[in-house]
C-alpha cells in the first residue's frame, strides 16, 4: 500500500533524512519546514498521514498538531510526532494535543515503517467511512455535529486486558483511572476470544510477552471475527521485542507501549485509541441513519418508493426462484383531496399517517409496505397467492372504513375510505416482472374507483 507522507522539520538535514528513508519504501513524500506550512500543506494537499517535528522555532509541534485536529478538513489525518529526545513529558503532551503515535530521533527504521503503516491503513478505513458520511450530509440526513470525537460522551470506556500473569493485568488495570475506564481481565485465551466477541470493548490491551499461548495468533484471531474486526488493541512488548512488534503492528494490533509502562503513557495511549474508536462508530452509526432516512418516508416511517424500486425486483425474483406466489396490492385513499380541502393540510397529514398505522398492523413482518405517492401506498406480499391477498386486502378496507379517523384532539371523527387493486405472479403473465406487476395492481386500482370505491379489486388473469 503506498501512502502520501507529509514530513515536517524545521530542519532541512532531518526532513532530507525522513523522506530519503520513505521514498526507498516507496512512499511519496511531502515536506514543509514548519508548523504553520504544516498546517497549510495537510489542508491542501491531504496526505495519509503527518510526521510532525516538535521543537521547531515559532510555532511548535503541538501547537501545529493542536491546530490540525481541530480544524475539520484535517482532523481525521493521523499525526506521529517526532522527538529529539525520549521524554515522557513529551509523548503524553503530544498525545494530549491529539497525535496518533511518536517516534524518537533518531528515527528507528522498523518503528517507522510499521507506525506508517499501521496508520495508513486504519486511514484508508476512515476515509471511507467519511466518504459515506459526506453522500449522507449531502442528503440533509446527517447531523454535522455527530463527528466530533469526545471521549466522554459515551461514559467509561470499556477496556479488556488479556494476559496470562493476573498479576501484570492488575497493575495495568491500576494505572488506569476508573472513572474513564471500565478495566477487566482475562487470562484464558479461548475465554478472552468469546468476551472480546460478545462483550463491545472500546480497547482490548494485550500483553505480548504471554507465554501459555501465542499472542499474535490471538491478535489476529481477534481481527479475524465481523464482531471485533474494528475492535481497537494495545500490544505491551517487552523492550527490544522489535520483530514481534512489527509483527503485530502488520496483524493489525493498532498501538503499542513498552514496559515497564508508565502510568501516564498508558492513560494517553488508550485514551487516543478510545476516542478513535468512538469516532469510526460515530461515522458508522449516521452513516447506517443516513442509509435509513434514505429509504424511509418522512411522514408516514414506510419504506419510500426509492426503496420499493430496488426491493421488489428482488422479491419477484426470489417468486421466480422458489416457485412461490407474490402478491401486490395498491391502495390509494378515496377523495383525499376533499379532506385537505375540508379540514386542512395538517389534518390530510394525519390521516395518512393512521392509515399507514393500520397498513402496517395488518401485514406481516416479511411484507413490504411502502408510500408510493401522496396518498397511495403499495404492499408487497411474499409467499402469497392472490385469495389470500384478497382477504388482507378486504381486511384492511372494512377496518379503514368501519373505524373513523380521530382528528383534532378527539373533536373531529373522520370517515374515509380506500380502494384497493391486487395482482398476483398467479396472473401468468407473459415476460412477468416486478414493473408489470405493479402496472397490473394499477388498473386494477383504477378499476375499482370506477366501479364507485371503498372496494378491493382483482387483476384479470392474463
Ligand atoms: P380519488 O378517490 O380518485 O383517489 O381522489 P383523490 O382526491 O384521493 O385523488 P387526487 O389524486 O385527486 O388527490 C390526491 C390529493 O392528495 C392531492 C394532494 O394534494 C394530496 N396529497 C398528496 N400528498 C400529500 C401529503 O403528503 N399530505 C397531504 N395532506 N396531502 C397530500
Ligand atoms: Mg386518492
Ligand atoms: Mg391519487
Amino acid at each position: 500500500m503506498t501512502a502520501r507522507v507529509l514530513v515536517v522539520d524545521d530542519l532541512e538535514p532531518n526532513v532530507k533524512l525522513l523522506e530519503a528513508k520513505l521514498r526507498a519504501e516507496y512512499f511519496d513524500v511531502l515536506t514543509a519546514f514548519s508548523g504553520k506550512e504544516a498546517i497549510a500543506r495537510a489542508k491542501a494537499d491531504q496526505p495519509d498521514i503527518i510526521l510532525l517535528d516538535v521543537m521547531m522555532p515559532g510555532m511548535d509541534g503541538f501547537e501545529a498538531c493542536r491546530t490540525i485536529k481541530n480544524t475539520p478538513e484535517t482532523s481525521h489525518i493521523p499525526i506521529v510526532m517526532v522527538t529529539a529526545l525520549d521524554q515522557q513529558t513529551d509523548r503524553v503532551q503530544g498525545l494530549s494535543a491529539g497525535a496518533d503515535d511518536f517516534l524518537t530521533k533518531p528515527v528507528e527504521d522498523l518503528a517507522l515503517f510499521a507506525r506508517v503503516r499501521s496508520l495508513t491503513r486504519l486511514k484508508v478505513m476512515t476515509d471511507e467511512l467519511r466518504m459515506r458520511y459526506a453522500t449522507g450530509r449531502s442528503l440533509g440526513v446527517v447531523d454535522p455535529t455527530a463527528l466530533m470525537p469526545d471521549l466522554e460522551d459515551g461514559g467509561p470506556a470499556r477496556v479488556l486486558v488479556i494476559d496470562d500473569q493476573t498479576g501484570q493485568a492488575e497493575r495495568i488495570q491500576q494505572l488506569l483511572d476508573p472513572e474513564k475506564f471500565e478495566t477487566s481481565a482475562e487470562i484464558d485465551p479461548e475465554i478472552a476470544i468469546g468476551r472480546v466477541k460478545s462483550g463491545d470493548f472500546d480497547l482490548v490491551i494485550i500483553n505480548m510477552s504471554m507465554e501459555s499461548m501465542d499472542p499474535l495468533r490471538l491478535s489476529s484471531t481477534i481481527r479475524s471475527f465481523e464482531e471485533t474486526r474494528m475492535t481497537p488493541m494495545l500490544a505491551i512488548v517487552r523492550h527490544g521485542d522489535a520483530r514481534k512488534l512489527v509483527r503485530a503492528l502488520d496483524i493489525g494490533v493498532n498501538d503499542y507501549l513498552t514496559r515497564p509502562v508508565d502510568a501516564h503513557e498508558l492513560s494517553a495511549r488508550v485514551a487516543t485509541q478510545v476516542r478513535r474508536k468512538r469516532y469510526i462508530d460515530r461515522l458508522r452509526c449516521s452513516f447506517e441513519a443516513s442509509l435509513e432516512m434514505a429509504v424511509t418516508d418522512q411522514l408516514t416511517g414506510l419504506y419510500n418508493r426509492r426503496y420499493l424500486a430496488s426491493h421488489l425486483s428482488a422479491m419477484f425474483d426470489r417468486a421466480q426462484w422458489t416457485g412461490q406466489p407474490l402478491s401486490v396490492m395498491i391502495l390509494d385513499l378515496d377523495h383525499f383531496k376533499a379532506i385537505n380541502d375540508t379540514y386542512g393540510h395538517d389534518a390530510g397529514d394525519a390521516v395518512l399517517q393512521e392509515f399507514s398505522d393500520r397498513i402496517r398492523a395488518s401485514v406481516r413482518a416479511i411484507d413490504l409496505a411502502c408510500r408510493y405517492g401522496g396518498e397511495e401506498f403499495l404492499v408487497a406480499m411474499p409467499d402469497t397467492d392472490k385469495k389470500l391477498a384478497s382477504v388482507v386486502a378486504e381486511r384492511l378496507r372494512e377496518e379503514v372504513a368501519n373505524r373513523p379517523v380521530i382528528l383534532n384532539d378527539g373533536r373531529d371523527e373522520l370517515v374515509v375510505t380506500v380502494s384497493i387493486g391486487i395482482s398476483s405472479t398467479e396472473d401468468n403473465a407473459a415476460e412477468d416482472s416486478a414493473q408489470k406487476l405493479i402496472k397490473r395492481a394499477d388498473e386494477a386500482l383504477y378499476a375499482a374507483k370506477a366501479g364507485g370505491r371503498n372496494r378491493v379489486n382483482q387483476s384479470k388473469a392474463a
